[in-house]
């Protein structure tokens, strides 16, 4: 059973496929500042705990964000990568289908792990209705992630933490784990604004090059060979041996739990900046920034996307986006990191005050 709280969550919705053999989960959180707001995610091993802490943080996101959203996240327990296109289809429209009755009144979805422009079109054609999810392709509407709005965010997330160690973006080095949307558009626009890029991971394993790594080099190993691991120029290395680089910036922008007791010690990183959700509990965190590891947490640095969601459902166009983007997440991270050297709290604990006191409010 899942621990709830004052804040949520509110709803909890079990699904089961019997055609496919798949369950899923919806879970919304929050709905005190609107509709709750959270992608899919497709993953064989995605739990209900999982989708409430995903919910969760989608919650404290928006609230944190500013945005009319309340939080929610849900997940569908299956592999894609083990079935066929057409499959996949079936049980996303299975899925948009049998969620009609709360979306979109109460849940607007969006893109997640496995879960593209192309899958969110399938869940809006199934509901019916185009405000029934974000990151919709352009023919329908949308401001697709594709566009690299969680990654921007990322990488500004990372320049003002990098700012307030007084490091300059131009001698700074970071260490990326995943390749995927986040990962991909945090690479870029970091190294555009002068970062270097050292170690890149994906799920076949990493690569470590002290010199730094080329962006468009690295992006056609992905596209060519289907993963980073084949990148001409640099050192492969273990997947995990990403979370150990000795680098200013470290960013985990794929799995859950990821650095965890096992690996925490050996985080030679002075920024870990989440651009995915859930990489780190917040115990280990705490552990983290007694080490003097300054960790700015997913729901402050991985805004982008639902910010990009926001100015989708809201019909704003692309250029609004990005400024809306850099202004809140350069904002918000500039806040907790000064809170953070009066009051000696953790990044995470003073964000959570500053979104709990939004909820409340209800604004
Ligand atoms: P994605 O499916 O586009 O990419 C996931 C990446 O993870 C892929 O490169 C894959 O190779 C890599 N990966 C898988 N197993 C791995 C392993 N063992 N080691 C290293 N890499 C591995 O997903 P995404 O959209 O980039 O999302 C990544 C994370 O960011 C998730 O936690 C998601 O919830 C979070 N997030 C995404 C967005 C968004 O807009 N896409 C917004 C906020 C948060």
């Amino acid at each position: 059973m899942l621990k709830g709280d004052k804040i949520g969550p509110e709803y909890i919705v079990k699904l089961y496929n019997f055609r496919h053999n798949v369950r899923a989960f919806l879970v919304i959180d929050n709905t005190k500042r609107g509709p709750g707001k959270g992608g899919i995610r497709m993953t064989p091993a995605v739990s209900e705990e999982e989708v409430f802490r995903l919910a969760r943080a989608m919650t404290l996101k928006n609230a944190l964000a500013n945005l009319p959203f309340g939080g929610a996240k849900s997940g569908i327990a299956f592999d894609p990568k083990k079935a066929d296109v057409k499959t996949k289809k079936e049980i996303v429209t299975w899925f948009a289908r049998a969620l009609k009755p709360l979306s979109p009144s109460l849940y607007i979805a969006a893109p997640d792990v496995n879960m593209a422009e192309r899958e969110v079109a399938w869940f809006v054609e199934a509901n019916g209705s185009k405000k029934s999810a974000t990151g919709k392709p352009k023919r329908l509407g949308g401001l697709p992630h594709e566009l690299g709005s969680t990654g921007f965010g990322v990488a500004e997330a990372a320049k003002k933490a990098l700012d307030f160690l007084g490091i300059p973006i131009s001698e700074a080095t970071v260490a990326i784990e995943g390749f995927g949307n986040v990962g991909v558009f945090a690479f870029k626009f970091l190294s555009e604004a002068g970062a270097r890029i050292i170690a890149v991971s994906d799920s076949r394993g990493a690569i470590l090059n002290k010199n730094g790594l080329q962006y468009r080099k690295v992006l056609s190993a992905k596209k060519k060979t289907g993963s980073v691991v084949n990148y001409e120029g640099a050192d492969k290395i273990a997947g995990a041996g990403i979370f150990e680089v000795n680098c200013d910036v470290l960013i985990p922008a794929a799995l859950p739990d990821v650095i965890n007791e096992d690996n925490f010690e050996k985080v030679a990183a002075k920024i870990i900046i989440q651009g995915a959700n859930i990489p780190i509990k917040e115990a280990i965190e705490k552990k983290l920034h007694k080490k003097g590891v300054l960790v700015i947490p997913d729901f402050v640095a991985n805004a982008g996307g639902v910010i990009s969601s926001y100015a989708e459902h809201k019909g704003l166009g692309e250029k609004k986006m990005w400024q809306i983007i850099e202004r809140t997440i350069g904002e918000n991270v500039a806040q907790i990191l000064i809170a953070m050297k009066k009051t000696g709290k953790t990044p995470r604990e003073i964000a959570t005050e500053i979104a709990i006191g939004k909820i409340s409010d209800g604004r």
